[in-house]
């Protein structure tokens, strides 16, 4: 870890201690293909009304490249999402991209929109190992799907949840869930999507929808604290950039390139040291990203058992676990959580 605490960008009036920071992160999102099937209006990518600035950041990782950050981060082996604002399914070869993630000891997560889930994908991405696959769905209504996803797919897609569901057949992993973003368009069947999945799949998550650099429906109920996410995520872009977020899109926030510097060096780089410095003294205005984002708080877990479910409620999102399929939530899926799963399947033991 470099000392950054007496660079000369820092106040000594305000007696920072820096915070430890690993010597690679724990969590590295990749944009193998920032490409997309879809044109949802409240994605912040490709939602936007700004193709000149879409244009800037669409494009495709190659394989050298792909296997040159692997490398890079392998160490630590983290958990990799290999999506940012991309669809996976949409990589070039993925099941083979999944193949050098697994390789290399790594665990493996992917979020789709699930109309490229074809009974051939799911074959494939499922013997390559994959760790982990949430589908974004969004609604229970086709209609209201049309309304939030911009396509009138959303029975096509159930079918391919499904279908992936019987692929996978009795074993363990993949951990398959679904996923559901509030928004104005879709509250209303917040419950009856609960209702719908719960039972069928291992888990499903509903979350509060990200817009104009802050989640506007999430209450505040604490003070201020620094980001978690900076001392534990990598986003990495296509082009090898890295942001300080995964809600950064179009790249405001870069403070390097991981193929020039390598991850050791971006990650505890000056760049980005500057920007937990902000964090740790309280000085929000200077990091303009995160100025008026309540994100912080996302990763603030209570959780509950119920109905033969783990349920961790924070205030940005809510996940519903099926306590006889927690086998597959391992590793680095765990998120901060040792669950001592004899104990979570007989609570009265
Ligand atoms: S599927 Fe995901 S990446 Fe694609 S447009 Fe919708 S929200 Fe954006
Ligand atoms: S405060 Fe918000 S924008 Fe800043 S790093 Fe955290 S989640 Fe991202």
């Amino acid at each position: 870890m470099s000392d950054w605490s007496k660079a000369d960008w820092v106040d000594p009036a305000l007696g920072w201690v820096p915070k430890p920071v690993d010597r690679l992160p724990k969590r590295v999102l990749i944009d193998f293909a920032t490409r997309c099937n879809l044109r949802c209006p409240m994605c912040p990518v490709w939602g936007s009304d700004d193709q000149e600035a879409i244009d800037k950041v669409k494009g495709l990782l190659s394989v050298e490249n792909a296997r040159r950050i692997l490398d890079e981060v392998a160490a630590a082996t983290p958990l990799v999402q290999p999506v940012l604002y991309g669809e996976p399914l949409l990589i070039p070869d993925v099941a083979e991209r999944i193949r050098d993630m697994k390789s290399r000891g790594m665990t493996v997560a992917i979020n789709t929109n699930g109309v490229a889930l074809s009974a051939q994908m799911a074959r494939d991405i499922i013997a390559a190992g994959v760790d982990s696959i949430f589908v974004s769905l969004d609604a229970v209504d086709p209609a209201t799907f049309v309304k939030v996803r911009g396509v009138d797919k959303l029975e096509a897609i159930e079918a391919n949840i499904l279908r992936l569901l019987a692929e996978r057949g009795r074993r363990s992993s993949p951990r398959v869930g679904v996923s559901f973003t509030i928004t104005d368009a879709n509250r209303a069947e917040t419950d009856a999507f609960v209702e719908r999945w719960c039972g069928v799949i291992d888990c499903l998550r509903t979350g509060l929808v990200f817009q104009d650099g802050t989640f506007p429906d999430m209450a505040v109920d604490k003070e201020r604290e620094t980001c978690p996410a900076l001392y534990s995520t990598m986003p990495v872009h296509h082009d090898g950039s890295v942001t300080i977020c995964c809600l950064d899109g179009f790249r405001e926030t870069t403070v390097g390139n991981i193929l020039e510097e390598g991850a050791e060096a971006v990650w505890n780089g000056e760049a980005f040291a500057k920007v937990r410095y902000y964090h740790e003294t309280g000085q929000w205005e200077k990091v303009p990203f995160c100025t008026n984002c309540n994100g912080w708080l996302w990763h603030d877990f209570d959780e509950e058992i119920r109905d033969g479910l783990l349920i961790r409620r924070s205030p940005q999102m809510t996940y519903y676990n099926r306590i006889d399929r927690l086998e597959n939530w391992q590793g680095p899926l765990l998120g901060n959580h040792s669950p001592d799963l004899g104990a979570l399947r007989d609570p009265t033991a």
